[in-house]
């Protein structure tokens, strides 16, 4: 039976034109791009129209893409450098409790010689713009919030955030990681001065993400060495990584609307079809405000690793909605942060559709995980001291 991939949010597949538009950078035009002969200048082209065109997809200026190794480093970058560069203006960071792991650990290293606020979210796990303006003070130097959460799917209401950080002058960054490529973002509608994406959440490939950086925000470069990228960012570009984000986002401009409206049809027919085969289960996340391509829901009594590991046998690749990626029993910090109990953020599954995903793939799905489900809590403690209740 052929496999079937549900975890789009943490990578997508390479799309094969993306491949074929990187490999002469490979073979042929291996040239470094900032050699000042044929070679080298050829490579250097094959960069410049790459930032073209991501610049233009977000509505921003050529020469304010910076090219990094992906969202992981633009987080760091953008956080490290603000702060950096803060000299006496302040030492105050605003952040949110259900950012990814890369701005979360971020702020934690900086709390050595910063404070740090990190904004409560609600059930669906929304950040209250209100929350926002009443914790900006004088020496606020950044305000960090997510465009879409990888977990759970809600989409942030950044255009408002982003609107109280201008009109207090404090620049406003944001993780776009799952929905660069996926919705459309205009960085001045949205008042965005700094965002991260990476290429490999939209079907790009791995170890390349750009920092898009309003002009006029200060920053601390992060890589020290050579005079790439302004100075901003040292170190030989990554050509073929590069010209496949460019190729990644020239495929997504053209696509965008028809994936995300089949995704919706998908993921409601996903969602209803858990919520109504199987009993004690609920949704997380925002039922609305949500990535097109999200499912997260916890299936009480029973263990979500449990539920994965069966699914695999099954063909299906899901992950965990606890994403216990450090082998460690914690929760999830972010299903923690919309309130549920470590029982049901213990037994949550996320499910994520891509391009690819067919309506026979969703309908086997739910074939085979009302099974799973009843075959976990057949042999639950918990099922039945809950069904005993
Ligand atoms: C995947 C992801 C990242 C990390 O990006 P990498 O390119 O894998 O380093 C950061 N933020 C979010 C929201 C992500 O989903």
């Amino acid at each position: 039976m052929k496999p079937i991939y549900l975890d789009h949010a943490a990578t997508t597949p390479t799309d094969p034109a993306v491949v074929q538009a990187m490999l002469p950078f490979f073979t042929r035009i291996y040239g470094n791009p900032s050699s000042m002969h044929a070679f080298g200048q050829e490579a250097k082209r094959a960069i410049e129209a790459a930032r073209d065109g991501i610049a233009s997809f977000l509505g921003a200026k050529p020469e304010e893409i910076i090219f990094t190794s992906g969202g992981t480093e633009s987080n760091n970058f953008i956080l490290k450098g603000i702060a950096a560069s803060a000299g006496n203006r302040g030492n105050h960071i605003i952040t949110s409790a259900i950012e990814h792991h890369a701005v979360l650990e971020s702020c934690h290293y900086l709390e050595q010689g910063f404070h740090v606020t990190y904004l409560p979210v609600d059930r669906f796990g929304l950040v209250d713009p209100d929350d926002v303006k009443r914790n900006i003070t004088d020496k606020t130097i950044l305000i960090s919030v997510m465009h879409a959460n990888n977990e759970i799917g809600t989409i942030e209401p950044i255009a408002e955030i982003g609107q109280i950080a201008r009109k207090r002058g404090v620049p406003f960054h944001t993780d776009a990681v799952q929905t660069f490529g996926h919705l459309p973002i205009s960085v001045d509608e949205l008042n965005i001065d700094a965002l991260s994406a990476s290429a490999h959440k939209f079907y790009g490939p791995k170890g390349v993400g750009i920092l898009y950086l309003r002009r006029g925000t200060r920053i601390q470069s992060f890589m020290h060495g050579g005079e790439q990228e302004r100075k901003r960012r040292a170190s030989t570009h990554n050509v073929t990584g590069i010209v496949g984000f460019g190729k990644a986002v020239e495929l997504a401009a053209e696509g965008m609307e028809k994936e995300t409206r089949q995704e919706i049809f998908l993921r409601d027919k996903l969602i209803s079809g858990i919520l109504e085969q199987i009993e004690d289960t609920r949704l997380n996340g925002h039922p609305v405000h949500r990535l097109p391509n999200n499912v997260n829901v916890s299936v009480a009594y029973i263990e979500g690793e449990s539920m994965i590991l069966n699914l695999d046998m099954e063909g299906i690749a899901v992950s965990t909605g606890s994403a216990c990626t450090s082998a460690s029993l914690e929760p999830s910090h972010v299903l923690t942060a919309i309130g549920l109990p470590h029982e049901l953020a213990h037994g949550s599954l996320r499910l994520t559709l891509g391009r690819a995903t067919t309506e026979a793939d969703i309908d086997r799905t739910l074939d085979v995980l009302p099974g799973i489900v009843k075959k976990l809590r057949a042999i639950s403690p918990l099922y039945k001291k809950g069904k005993n209740k």
